[in-house]
């Protein structure tokens, strides 16, 4: 790519299975739009689910060969693959701005983010261990070794482009499995890139694959049902996340689901006001709420309510909409204009049932997919958008009385991400941390993923979590050798 971070000629646009890119074999191909413009930044070699099959063959056929090399073998290769990453992360990240919209400086954060998940597990690789058990009764003496789980098919979404891709490709590699990858229709030249640093960092043929597709559904049912495969990750939404996992359950797949989230930000009377905004502008407006992270819920505690309100107010009123390629954007656009359309309808949906539109509420209208960035105050129960995952830059804010009334709306979902609380009563955050029905907390802090730490929900928002020793696990099955008493 160029300097001027709008071109996106050097960027691979078709399969890449066994170590080569090729065109599918329909020889068709689909559009990937800007949705700061809706220009078309290029056509990208369309999968058949005759190609999703070849790329599972190329996996299978290299898969031996991959468990069998030395951990360091597949650390280095890592480790190259995070220093390319992070060679290119002007690339990568013009890349992701012009094909998701996020702006400039947070798609940046995003390729140190996800290129962490490289170095992370490049590291996780030569730490894969066993142990050495002895019987209760004190005869008989077990040995616990770990192997990789085989074949990978990761499924990711569009929201966070490299991010999602890195988090599954690092541990799946890490462990010794060989992988397929379906990046999301809307967002696949990032994983293209993203792979062809894999090939430059030598990896070698077959070990990772990549097939994206316009029909989803179509290319991955087949791959899902052929017994070769063992191992199905997905990020997205918790309804194709169930289908998903309907499906893998006839060949008993060991799966990863990570899903919607519907995550509460919780404030209390006596926060640090100025603390709890800034990290609460983080949590609802990075990547434009975008993200399964994103504050849904505010919970304001009666006290702290009013100055909160206006704080943020003024904060979501400085917000600077653009194209993240302009200078100065703080919000760039919504993926597409199905997302605008949604984010209108529940706002309208709340305040006819009696919320104040406190700011925004409307599209912005420019031409790309862009709506203003809204709070809500006094959301009445029964709006829709408590229940719906926003996905976009609307704050909805309920009041609350009692720590235990707070506690009892952040629960009342079916999702358990992440939740967000701002308290400095110690006592009172350690409570939460073990009423919130949440796999996530965000302790006076807006933002928590981090490639150390494991991330992943409770209940409706999925099974596993990535990042962290955990992560590594979720590619690796546990052998128990019993051997006799020496
Ligand atoms: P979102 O609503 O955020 O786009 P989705 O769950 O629809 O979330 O999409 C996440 C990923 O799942 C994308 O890569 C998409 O192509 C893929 N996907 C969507 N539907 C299916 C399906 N039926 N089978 C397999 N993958 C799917």
């Amino acid at each position: 790519m160029g300097d001027d971070h709008v071109s996106v000629r050097g960027v691979p646009t078709g399969l890449f299975i066994g170590g080569s890119w090729r065109s599918s074999t329909s020889g068709a191909t689909f559009a990937v739009r800007d949705p700061s413009t809706g220009d078309v930044l290029a056509e990208v070699a369309d999968a058949t689910p005759e190609d999703g099959i070849t790329a599972l063959d190329a996996a299978v056929a290299a898969q031996q060969e991959w468990a069998a090399t030395a951990p360091r073998q597949r650390s280095d290769v890592l480790r190259r693959a995070f220093d390319l990453v992070r060679a290119h992360e002007d690339d990568l990240a013009a890349l992701m701005t012009l094909e998701m919209g996020k702006p400039l400086a947070e798609a940046r954060g995003e390729v140190v983010y996800g290129g962490e998940f490289l170095r992370w597990f490049s590291e996780e690789a030569v730490r894969i261990g066993g142990d050495y058990r002895t019987n209760p009764e004190g005869t008989g003496r077990a040995i616990v070794l770990k192997r990789p789980v085989g074949p990978v098919y990761a499924i990711t979404p569009w929201n966070f482009p490299l991010a999602m891709a890195t988090r599954k490709i690092g541990p799946a590699l890490a462990a010794g499995c060989t992988v397929v990858v379906k990046p999301a229709e809307l967002t696949p030249l990032t994983t293209l890139f993203l792979v062809e640093l894999f090939r430059r960092a030598g990896l070698p043929d077959g070990v990772l694959n990549v097939v994206p597709s316009l029909d989803a559904k179509g290319l991955s049912e087949p791959i899902i049902a052929d017994r070769r495969l063992r191992k199905l990750t997905f990020t997205g939404s918790t309804p194709v996340g169930s289908a998903l996992l309907k499906q893998a359950a006839d060949n008993v797949l060991k799966t990863s689901m990570e899903l919607g989230g519907n995550a509460p930000l919780l404030v209390f009377d006596d926060a640090d006001l100025d603390a709890a905004v800034d990290a609460a502008m983080l949590a609802k407006f990075r990547n434009v709420g975008e993200a399964c992270t994103a504050a849904n819920r505010f919970f304001v505690q009666e006290g702290i309510a009013d100055a909160f309100v206006a704080a943020l107010t003024a904060k979501v009123d400085a917000l600077r909409i653009g194209r993240g390629t302009e200078d100065g954007t703080t919000m760039g656009p919504l993926i597409d204009d199905r997302a605008v359309d949604k984010a209108a309808g529940l706002v309208d949906d709340a305040v006819a049932r009696g919320a104040r539109l406190i700011t925004g509420g409307q599209r912005v209208e420019r031409p790309g997919s862009y709506f203003a960035p809204t709070v809500l105050d006094e959301v009445q129960p029964g709006s829709e958008i408590l229940t719906t995952e926003i996905f976009g830059p609307v704050v909805s804010i309920t009041r609350f009385a009692t720590e235990d009334e707070g506690i009892r709306l952040a629960n009342d979902t079916e999702f358990g991400l992440i939740a967000y609380a701002f308290t400095t009563d110690f006592p009172r955050g350690q409570r939460l941390a073990e009423r919130l029905e949440t796999g996530m907390l965000g302790l006076n802090t807006g933002v928590v993923s981090n490639a150390a730490f494991p991330f992943g929900g409770v209940k409706s928002s999925g099974l596993g979590r990535e990042g962290s020793h955990e992560g590594i696990e979720e590619y690796l099955e546990t052998v128990y050798v019993l051997t006799p008493d020496p």
